[in-house]
């Protein structure tokens, strides 16, 4: 079986795992602070702050920012159902926004959506425009950017899958007021579980420090507890093995562009779309995420069982939180809400994508899907080798 995915974990990252464990010192340490640096040197911040997931670090990044009941977050429509979450978890709602041919959220479709907050009285309610980094590829963050500087409202950049990724040469998780990645087995840089919020804004770190440990307050060299606060601290070997991490972190995502190539090569011509790409933006391929022809609902997944059929593990792009059971019973979500994110959810198959998968194994990918999409009915099936 080709899997999805297969971390690439070597010599020097066994050993400084085994450092950290050998050095008796566990949680938030040395370790923590060192791979805070490098993460805020990687992304050109001032400040990083680690932390146990992406999910702890968009939930804490709302929560500085005054999130709580009553109020609204703006999201995409298409993502891992933890960025919607972390706003059910603050009390407030989240208000979804629809996508543009990037699978990112669309600014025109940002722009309608306040303009309906504003006519309904609600638009000073919304405390932050979350924007997520699609399968490693930035939003259109001049457009989004431009549209929350108008409302005044902040952004949060879920960058969970995009450390690395730029747009015109900007880095992801630069461009709002606070940056959240995740360093889970299926992003580009591991450790395990992990995440970690940039900002150049000292007093919002302060309180993301403040947040992730109990609500302590060590300024002025005496231990008080200012508020409540979580456990959302990152270990010790998990920063070291992240640090090992980030040393190869430019070599993992030239490699992962270059085999992202040979697949767009592979599918020229054929029935499946590769990823769009924008003009100035620099994908880190997080995930590949392949478009079926449009089509009628179930298609997508007998191919993704047909590709598991032949030994090649496919899974569908990511989710369409509207219409997942917890947010379309409580909201009233329909189909056609989100015409966009309709289409991409019914499309999209992630293909198997690894720093050091090989060409042999991305033809057989390849010709697993074509396979199964020929048995789905998907006709005008052409082999493009
Ligand atoms: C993976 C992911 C998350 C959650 O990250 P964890 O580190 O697993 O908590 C959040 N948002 C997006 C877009 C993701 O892909």
């Amino acid at each position: 079986m080709i899997k999805l995915t297969r971390p690439l974990i070597e010599e020097t990252d066994l050993a400084a795992v085994r450092a950290a464990l050998e050095s008796g010192y566990l949680v938030q340490g040395p370790r923590v602070a060192e791979f805070e640096a490098q993460l805020a040197a990687y992304t050109g911040m001032q400040h990083a702050v680690a932390l146990n997931s992406c999910t702890s670090a968009l939930h804490l990044a709302l929560l500085v920012l005054g999130t709580g009941p009553g109020d609204l977050v703006v999201l995409t429509a298409y993502s891992f159902t933890a960025t919607a979450n972390v706003v059910e978890l603050c009390g407030a709602r989240p208000v979804f926004v629809d996508l543009d041919q990037t699978s990112n959220m669309a600014p025109a479709a940002l722009r309608a959506r306040l303009a309906e907050l504003k006519a309904a009285g609600t638009l000073s309610r919304v405390k932050a425009i979350m924007p997520v980094h699609t399968f490693g590829q930035m939003a259109d963050m001049a457009g989004i950017g431009a549209i929350a500087a108008e409302a005044g409202i902040p952004v949060v950049e879920d960058a969970a899958c995009a450390l690395g990724a730029t747009f015109n040469g900007r880095a992801a998780g630069s461009m709002g007021a606070m940056g959240c990645f995740s360093f889970h087995p299926r992003k580009t840089l591991t450790t395990g579980e992990g995440g970690a919020v940039v900002t150049n804004d000292a007093a919002l770190a302060k309180q993301l420090r403040v947040l992730r440990n109990h609500g302590i307050d060590t300024d002025g060299g005496t231990t008080d507890f200012v508020r409540p606060g979580y456990n959302y601290r990152l270990t010790e070997f998990q920063a070291a093995f992240g640090l090992v991490q980030l040393a190869k972190l430019n070599q993992a995502i030239a490699a992962r562009r270059r085999a992202a190539a040979r697949y767009d090569a592979l599918l020229a011509g054929g029935p499946a779309q590769a990823p769009v790409i924008a003009a100035g933006r620099d994908s880190v391929y997080q995930s590949y995420v392949v478009l079926l022809p449009k089509t009628t609902a179930g298609v997508r997944d007998a191919v993704i069982k047909g590709m598991r059929g032949r030994e090649v593990e496919a899974t569908i792009g990511t989710w369409h939180i509207p219409m997942t059971t917890f947010y379309r019973e409580t909201y009233g979500y329909r189909p056609g809400d989100f015409p966009q994110t309709d289409a991409t959810f019914a499309q999209s198959i992630t293909l198997p994508l690894y720093e050091h998968i090989t060409e042999a194994e991305q033809q057989q990918v390849v010709a697993a899907l074509l396979a199964a999409m020929a048995d789905a009915g998907l006709v005008n099936v052409t082999t493009t080798r």
